[in-house]
């Protein structure tokens, strides 16, 4: 039996069965769908993508997955280069995992540790967001915020080293007034908050969040698990503001396979490298830098870098303002827009109920959750059928 996600077993409406995908569209035996979710928000270049496909059987040709406990390959090591060189400022040093929970977990031992390792015992806490979400195991639900998804941590009650506070500098500049002591790290989903909401906030915070870590020597965690690679309308958020620690996932190899990347900065690297074997970071998931995963990611960002990415992501985020433009509605709470990202937040999860399948017979696949109703479209669709999307989402509302 297969047991699905975030669903309660007993209830739930029978999922629908894919049987083909290319391009933007998901197949079942009877509809044609436009996935306006990219398979939760990684499949930026679409399905059947004829280049990562070649990427992925040239690669099964030679081997699929060695270990690098030990042993190294190319794929592996190109993508740590061309990650280093490609993204901002000196965020050189990688470390692959299989999922973006576990690069979130390796972010926060790392921050941790980079104190430990510079004997300071004291720095035991995290700085995080209210509404955050950072991944589904253990360390990543107590730094996200959100019992919607991590009621079952209620059996511990809250984590007394984790501090949430609202996007608002004024909270940001109290809680470090208060904790600045004890805190290893601030760590965000930076200017998206994704899985709590499709909450937008202002880059002023992280402009402000950036000088008071360096101001009380605390280290700042980007989760651009769900920001990155052009989902805000920025190739990353951490282009605008740099972070000590970056983590990608998601659609970091197209959406193929699982695969995940805690990027360190000089800085913190330099706190590990040492004669001291009790300063190695003690972390090694068995699947890390996976041969296949590493060279559908290094293609896929080949087709970002030559496909004009960000100009698609401008043209998604100028239509959908458009089409959305004048939208309102007493169910209606809020609309907000950011590069590849919409959502419609309604007044109560009633309002939505129904919509999936009613997106189903118009062509359109959704999972709207809780009161939030949203798209987020693979990169490569075209006009007519990102106004599809809009329309139907608009639509639903027209009957009520
Ligand atoms: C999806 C997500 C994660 C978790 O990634 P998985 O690959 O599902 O473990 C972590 N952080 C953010 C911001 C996410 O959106």
């Amino acid at each position: 039996m297969l047991w699905y996600p975030y669903e309660q077993m007993k209830t739930m409406s029978p999922p629908y069965e894919i049987v083909d995908a290319e391009g933007v569209y998901l197949y079942t035996k009877d509809q044609k769908l436009i996935d306006s979710v990219s398979s939760w928000w990684s499949v930026i270049h679409g399905y059947k993508n004829p280049v990562l496909d070649r990427a992925l059987v040239d690669q099964v040709g030679k081997f699929s997955h060695v270990m690098l406990g030990g042993l190294s390959h190319a794929p592996a090591r190109d993508l740590a280069d061309k990650l280093a060189s490609w993204l901002p400022g000196d965020l050189d040093c990688c470390f692959f995992s299989d999922s973006g929970s576990v690069a979130v977990e390796v972010a926060l031992k790392m921050a941790l540790q980079y104190y430990l390792n510079q004997g300071q015992t004291g720095r035991t806490d995290i700085l995080a967001l209210e509404h955050a979400y950072h991944g589904d195991t253990f360390k990543t639900m107590a730094a996200g915020d959100d019992p919607d998804y991590h009621f079952v941590l209620q059996a511990y009650g809250p984590d007394p080293h984790v501090h949430h506070i609202p996007t608002e500098i004024s909270a940001l500049e109290e809680a470090f007034q208060r904790y600045h002591q004890t805190l290893n790290c601030l760590i965000v989903e930076p200017l998206l908050q994704g899985a709590g909401g499709m909450r937008m906030y202002d880059l002023s915070f992280l402009q402000r969040a950036r000088e008071l870590c360096d101001q009380y020597g605390v280290l700042l965690i980007f989760d651009e698990v769900a920001t990155g690679f052009g989902r805000t309308g920025h190739r990353f958020v951490a282009d605008l503001v740099q972070p000590d620690i970056l983590v990608l996932g998601k659609a970091l190899t197209g959406g193929y396979l699982g695969h995940a990347a805690t990027v360190a900065s000089r800085k913190v690297f330099a706190a590990f490298y040492d004669d001291n074997p009790d300063h190695a970071l003690m972390h090694g998931p068995t699947f890390m830098g996976n041969a296949l995963a590493c060279r559908l990611a290094l293609a896929s960002i080949q087709l970002f870098e030559e496909g004009n990415y960000l100009e698609k992501i401008r043209t998604i985020e100028a239509v959908t303002r458009r089409e959305m433009a004048g939208f309102a509605h007493p169910l209606v709470r809020e609309v907000r827009i950011l590069g590849g990202c919409v959502c419609v937040e309604v007044t109560d999860p009633a309002v939505l109920a129904g919509y999936q399948a009613f997106a189903y017979e118009r062509g359109v696949f959704s999972r709207p959750f809780l009161n939030y109703l949203y798209a987020m479209v693979p990169y490569i669709i075209q006009e007519e059928e990102l106004v599809r999307v809009l329309e139907t989402m608009k639509a639903w509302f027209a009957r009520r």
